[in-house]
């Protein structure tokens, strides 16, 4: 089932990319895992899958293991914290993590950077930003992420790669639009402030990743659109 799911999504990819003149290549595809099994992941990697997403640091640290264990992933499967990160979680998550999409505050970011510098790492991260005035949700404003990026360009031990959102669910996916092209302009924005340093846009699940990809996304973020069994 993975592997047929996983067929479709890249044939989607492949047409959508062919329209607006993009390499499908260009598109990393991150298999989001959460509530997933071993058995499932395994099964996605043997179907080329190299991004792993999980929104706890806890089950990631496990099934990282679990996987190492069997032999899977080593040093050749990314890891992708896309949910929200507690400051106290920060030491543990740049342990596990290859990319921390989810990079909502300016205490997590300062905590990030300190906790990697301690580990001699220099995490990379994306900036949340919060395209729907949604109250639930994590992320900066648009506004917020512009006036304190060259603040974060500073810290020495953490590297902006780029920008993420979720958008908000909505019945018909072409009016998550708007915000995947805020997000887009953002990014467009802050290159202009500081000469073209972010180049990772994170935005589109399963619901919405067509309209994310024609609105400029490279990396989009997918769990049932994978693992669902039908
Ligand atoms: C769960 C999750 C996804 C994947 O959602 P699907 O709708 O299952 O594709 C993507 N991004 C984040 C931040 C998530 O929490």
């Amino acid at each position: 089932m993975i592997k047929q799911n996983l067929f479709h999504i890249r044939q989607k990819i492949d047409s959508i990319c062919a329209k607006i003149a993009k390499e499908a290549r260009e598109i990393t595809l991150v298999a989001i895992t959460k509530g997933g099994t071993i058995e499932q992941i395994r099964e996605a990697i043997e179907a080329g899958i190299t991004d792993i997403g999980e929104n706890k640091v806890q089950e990631a640290a496990l099934k990282y293991s679990s996987l190492q264990a069997i032999g899977y992933g080593l040093g050749t499967i990314k890891w992708h914290l896309v949910g929200h990160l507690q400051t106290n979680k920060a030491k543990e998550a740049i342990r596990v993590f290859d990319l921390i999409h989810s990079v909502d505050s300016l205490p997590l970011a300062f905590e990030i950077n300190k906790q990697a510098a301690n580990l001699g790492k220099i995490q990379d991260i994306l900036i949340e930003v919060k395209t729907s005035p949604e109250e639930t949700k994590f992320g900066f404003t648009a506004d917020e992420a512009a006036l304190v990026i060259k603040e974060l360009f500073k810290l020495k031990n953490i590297n902006i790669k780029g920008l993420m959102t979720i958008a908000p669910r909505v019945d018909n996916p072409e009016n998550t639009r708007p915000y995947f092209r805020n997000l887009r302009e953002l990014k467009n924005k802050i290159n202009q402030l500081t000469h073209q340093r972010l180049t990772i846009l994170s935005m589109g699940m399963s619901g919405d990743f067509e309209i994310a990809i024609e609105e400029g996304s490279n990396m989009i973020r997918l769990g049932r659109a994978i693992f669902r069994n039908s």
